[in-house]
């Protein structure tokens, strides 16, 4: 029976990898959580068991422009579907509210702020629920990157409602899921199916900034009247570099939370409906965007975390052909995104975890092979090399950088942890600066040993440094970089370490400036 709704309702001519499992298990009204990569087709897996079930198939989904859609989706298909969101006009809640009651309503998306509003549940505990499907579960999760705490209410909900649950998510990570079960499942552990993470169809590429926006112009160029996705960390970027890829001759627009509502939404239709237009955003785009053939996606500023690049990256390609992408990374992306972690509220432990998937990340962008093996590994998965990422095309050059990093610890400890790396990459290179004179750093016996590498090749060192998580600049002091227990082995000698040789690259040649 499922496979016929496959076909007659939703016009698919097979299940894809993992889909028919997790959909005969919902259908039967188990207990599932699925983990399947974004773009793995997660809406079907609890789309067809609402239609193969009796009754309203409740779904929680944390942004309204998803439910929109999904809800657009579906009405398009000819099935009953409706959404309660704040977003909703006085006449869509009424007719939601009459479908409701006349029993024809198959699935209705509730945001998750409703959750706890008291005419709410009792509507939802008289309307009939058959399951509960909770999308996006790692919201769930205060060790995840999405938390949200309106999703804590899931669990009381589904007590009330005593339905099963099925939950989805793309995020993978042991410490998450371990948390999804506790909070969504705390009497009985679920089904749970993992869906393996590789994206085969995208190419995987890193480089490290040097001079972003002619990289991004570089990369736009040869692949004219594709539809793609740059992401950008600000939102006067996002402007400025959609303008020039509009001098450059390419369809661009920009998006970003400044803009309002109305504006948004035309972004997105526009995106959505237009052929070969690049979208210049924040990562305030993206979530509830459903596009096969998004060819591209170049972060032009590193991402937040390992997860959020994978979401992010996952955007493109979902029609299963070949697509590409670029992620752009220096050490002032670096420097940021530590500094967005310190600065938070979040307790001490949560601020580790987040260091932790930022190191991982530039772990990933400083692999030294294969890029697709070190991104699965991360999520669980063990492959070969993968023939489709930049490290595969071309194996990068490694060089014994133990005494460069040596050199730069030993700078970093005689000058009390207290500098930044422009001011110890003087000091090294035996620059005469005021600074270096002020403090009398001349004197340092580190003074001048690294006189042989120019300034961009130490900047090299220091990044990939941070990226080993071996240094840590610390933001209560503006930046100076501290040496973490990894050091301890290379700087007494007992450990070696490999550095890229690629990475090093030359300072960017100045363009002159108009005035
Ligand atoms: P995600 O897992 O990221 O939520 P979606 O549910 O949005 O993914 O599905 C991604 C795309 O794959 C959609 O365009 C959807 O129509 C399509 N899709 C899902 N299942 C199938 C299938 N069995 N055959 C063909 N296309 C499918
Ligand atoms: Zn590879």
């Amino acid at each position: 029976m499922p496979a016929d709704l496959l076909k007659s309702v939703f016009g698919h001519d097979a299940f894809r990898a993992g889909q028919q499992e997790i959909v005969e298990a919902v259908t039967q009204g188990r207990d599932v959580l699925a983990i399947m990569p974004t773009g793995g087709g997660k809406s079907l897996c609890f789309q067809l068991p609402a239609l193969a079930r009796g009754g309203v198939t409740l779904v929680v989904s944390p942004l309204i422009a998803l439910m929109r859609d999904q809800v657009a989706a579906l009405r398009a298909i000819g099935v009953c579907a409706g959404a309660l969101t704040s977003g909703n006009t006085e006449e869509e809640t009424e007719e939601v509210f009459q479908a409701l009651d006349a029993g024809r309503l198959k699935l209705l998306y509730v945001a998750p702020e409703r959750l706890g509003n008291i005419g709410t549940r009792r509507l939802l505990s008289r309307v009939g629920v058959s399951f509960i499907a909770v999308d996006e579960a790692h919201c769930v999760s205060q060790w995840g990157h999405d938390f949200r705490p309106d999703y804590l209410r899931i669990g009381e909900l589904r007590a009330a409602l005593d339905v099963p649950l099925a939950a989805f998510t793309a995020t993978a990570d042991p410490e998450t899921q371990t948390e999804i079960i506790a909070r969504l499942f705390p009497e009985q552990a679920p089904d749970v199916f993992l869906q393996g993470f590789d994206r085969p169809n995208i190419h995987l590429a890193f480089a490290p900034k040097n001079g972003p926006r002619q990289q991004v112009l570089k990369f736009a160029a040869s692949r004219k009247g594709q539809s793609g996705i740059v992401y950008c960390g600000t939102r006067s970027k996002c402007e400025t570099l959609a303008q020039a890829l509009c001098e450059a001759g390419h369809g661009a627009i920009f998006y970003h939370a400044g803009m309002d509502a109305e504006e948004r939404r035309i972004a997105e239709r526009r995106f959505q409906l237009e052929d070969g237009l690049i979208v210049v955003a924040t990562v305030a785009f993206g979530m509830g965007i459903d596009k096969p053939d998004i060819r591209f996606v170049v972060h032009a500023d590193l991402p937040k975390s390992i997860e959020s690049y994978y979401q992010e990256i996952g955007r493109a390609g979902r029609d299963g052909a070949p697509a590409e992408t670029l992620t752009l990374y220096g050490a002032d992306d670096i420097r940021l995104r530590r500094g967005q972690i310190d600065e938070g509220q979040a307790p001490a432990d949560r601020k580790d975890a987040d260091h932790g998937r930022l190191n991982a990340l530039l772990g990933l962008a400083e692999a030294r092979r294969c890029r697709r093996r070190v991104l699965l590994r991360y999520f669980g998965d063990e492959t070969e090399a993968c023939g489709n990422c930049d490290l595969c095309d071309r194996p990068p050059k490694l060089f014994d950088g133990t005494q460069h990093v040596r050199m730069a610890l030993s700078a970093i400890l005689r000058t009390g942890e207290y500098f930044g790396a422009g001011h110890l990459i003087d000091i090294l290179r035996g620059t005469d600066t005021p600074k270096v004179r002020e403090r009398g750093h001349g004197d340092l016996p580190t003074y001048g040993v690294g006189k042989d590498y120019s300034k961009g090749e130490w900047q090299a060192v220091f990044r990939q440094m941070m990226g080993y998580d071996l240094v840590r600049p610390d933001m209560e002091r503006f930046g100076a970089l501290r040496m973490t227990d990894a050091a301890r082995p290379i700087l007494r000698d007992e450990a070696k370490i490999e550095l890229r040789q690629d990475t090093i690259v030359k300072a960017p040649r100045r363009v002159a400036v108009k005035t």
